[in-house]
């Protein structure tokens, strides 16, 4: 029981950085402490990481990615982009590592594999290297097989119905 979980929110619908917010909400309002890193995604003033600055120091809200990663003619180059997401990972794995947290989520890192930014071995590795008793949540689509097969819980998102398919645009409070 003392064995801390590892947990993967994947799929293609919406609620995968959601559900790993409601984990850090409930978690530090038990006074764990959480740490949250976002791959790919650029620090934005976003309703969550406004309210993480309130939740603090139960609860860290770090975004290290430098946004939208549009391939080699992109207005920032994928080196740019693979260094980023290193500094995250080196961040998490010493996060991981620390014994301080009780909670890690790696947000978006399942997409930052995908894209080839971060290694799939090198997530497997900080996984296995944890402290024992961490949790630790990886969102994204397309999670890696041997992650999944790692992981101690795994929930798929499907995607039934979006109003993006609509046209609708990303909503205050509820996206972002
Ligand atoms: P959220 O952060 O809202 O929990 P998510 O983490 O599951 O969403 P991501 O793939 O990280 O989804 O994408 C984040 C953004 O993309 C959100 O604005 C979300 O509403 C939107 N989104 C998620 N799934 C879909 C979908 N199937 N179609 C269109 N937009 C989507
Ligand atoms: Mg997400």
């Amino acid at each position: 029981m003392d064995q801390g979980l590892v947990i993967v929110f994947t799929g293609s619908g919406k609620g995968k950085t959601s559900a790993a917010l409601g984990t850090a909400l409930r978690a530090s309002g038990h006074g764990m402490y959480v740490s949250m890193v976002q791959f790919i995604k650029s620090p934005l003033p976003t309703g969550e990481a406004q309210a993480a600055g309130r939740l603090a120091p139960e609860l860290e809200f770090i975004s290290m990615g430098r946004g939208f990663v549009t391939g080699e003619k992109g207005a920032i180059p994928l080196s740019e982009h693979r260094k980023a997401a290193a500094d995250a990972l080196s961040l998490a794995r010493q996060r991981a590592r620390s014994g301080y947290w009780d909670v890690l989520i790696l947000d978006e890192i399942n997409n930052a594999v995908k894209l080839g930014l971060v290694d799939i071995e090198d997530v497997l590795n900080l996984v296995r290297s944890k402290q024992p008793k961490l949790h630790v949540v990886l969102t994204g689509r397309d999670a890696h097989p041997d992650l999944i097969a790692l992981a101690d819980l795994v929930s798929e998102i499907s995607d039934v119905k979006h109003p993006f398919e609509r046209g609708v645009p990303a909503r205050k409070g509820i996206d972002f």
